[in-house]
């Protein structure tokens, strides 16, 4: 065996890429310039201060008064496992809806954890219908939660909660929701919608990179964590250990706390409460509509139910002798855009097209159709030179909102910035 001779690397600084994939998503220079501030101690005032903050924002982005409101160290995943892991027991039967990779994670994750998933199938791109979660609550006996993920990155699909969580109380279950994809990008009403305990992360629509996860419990969550008969299996991802670092007046020591990542997160949601949630929103609302426009010249149809389809993620069905692989490829060298291709069984059927926090803009969109115009071109797709862009301006002309003209010039021009 010999050993690479030991050059030191070079410094690693690659050429910037457009992020609109399934996430991460594109960072707000702001963000990354609070990641580079000095690090403090994990037990500093100073950073028990940022930790209030990040908690507070937080709150509001979750629409939510819970008190356990806090940011998990580790990705979206990591959120997912920490509540599945103290709210399930060994035994304990969960009520998954799987209708894609996500819920379909879950479902695995409530295995892991020694319960029972009872998995709520839908095929990929239907929503879970709320009746059906209701016949599965009625038929299934005793369960301790249903599980939901609001924005299934998989295939696009804007799962409905609203009717859930009064049923989840009906039955005596726990309400748990997945808004890795669609927190501050599409509307969430943690505590008006009756969720008990939620999750997020932090490089979808937060615009932050990847390495937090975003968590909130309400009381009826923490006491059944209280209840629990047998200790949280994860040492790492017990929530009432976390806890006594999170609340203010105990701040024990329990691991050493993501600071610069932590940075990052404050500047991001600092930027989020600048924008403010419903502009944001509407923002990601009118931007996939020209995405959408654009994509339908090109041949591509979006794969989601009608009615249903997701803001911050296009899944978009491709035309037959469109090259999944090529034009992803040539999409990446050429121009420097990253989109994602499909997962299991959408692998080479579609793409999925993230405009999430920060990607979410006009020149982004434009940027990409007009790449993917001419790549479709060259693959003698059946566009015509410029349909696509000349859709999308079409959205953007009348800002896709109802009856513009009664807007004044000046109100168009902010809704269409
Ligand atoms: C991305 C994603 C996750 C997993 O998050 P990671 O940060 O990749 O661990 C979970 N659920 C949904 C809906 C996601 O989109």
């Amino acid at each position: 065996m010999t050993h690479a001779t030991s050059q030191p690397c070079g410094e690693f600084m690659p050429s910037p890429r457009l992020l609109l994939g399934p996430g991460p998503s594109l960072v707000h220079p702001r963000v990354l310039r609070a990641m580079a501030a000095p690090l403090l101690g994990h037990l500093d005032p100073a950073f028990l201060q940022l930790m209030n903050e990040i908690q507070t924002m937080l709150r509001s982005v979750f629409r939510t008064d819970n008190r356990f409101t806090i940011a998990l160290s580790g990705t979206g995943s990591a959120g997912m496992e920490a509540l599945l892991v103290n709210l399930v027991e060994p035994g304990d039967a969960v009520i998954v809806g799987v209708n894609g990779v996500f819920g379909s994670r879950m479902a695995t994750v409530v295995e892991r954890c020694g319960g029972t998933p009872i998995r709520l199938e839908a095929p990929w791109g239907r929503i879970i219908e709320p009746d059906d979660v209701k016949a599965a609550l009625a038929r299934s006996g005793p369960v301790k939660a249903v599980a939901l993920v609001h924005a299934e990155t998989s295939t696009g699909a804007w799962q409905p909660l609203e009717p859930i969580g009064a049923l989840c109380r009906e039955y005596g279950a726990l309400f748990i929701v997945d808004a890795v994809t669609s927190l501050a990008g599409l509307p969430l009403k943690v505590d008006a919608w009756g969720i008990d305990a939620c999750y997020s992360g932090t490089q979808k629509c937060l615009s932050c990179p990847p390495g937090l996860a975003p968590l909130t419990l309400n009381e009826r969550a923490l006491a059944a964590i209280r209840r629990r008969a047998t200790a949280c299996r994860s040492w790492y991802l017990d929530l009432s250990l976390i806890a006594d670092y999170w609340e203010e007046g105990t701040r024990a020591y329990h691991h050493t706390a993501p600071i610069s990542m932590l940075y990052g997160l404050r500047e991001a949601l600092r930027l989020v409460a600048e924008e403010g949630l419903e502009a944001r929103f509407a923002r990601h609302r009118l931007h996939s509509q020209a995405l959408g426009a654009g994509l339908e010249a090109l041949g591509l149809r979006p794969f989601a139910q009608e009615g249903h389809r997701l803001p911050s993620l296009t899944c978009a069905t491709l035309p037959a002798g469109l090259d999944d692989a090529a034009v992803r490829t040539a999409l990446l060298q050429r121009f420097q855009i990253e989109i994602g291709g499909g997962l299991g069984p959408l692998r080479g059927r579609v793409w999925r097209i993230g405009l999430m926090g920060e990607s979410a803009q006009r020149s982004h969109v434009l940027t990409l159709l007009a790449a993917l115009e001419e790549l479709a071109l060259e693959q003698g797709g059946p566009a015509q030179p410029g349909t696509a862009l000349a859709a999308a301006a079409r959205v953007y002309a009348g800002c896709g909102e109802p009856a513009p003209s009664t807007r004044t010039s000046g109100e168009r021009e902010k809704a269409c910035s």
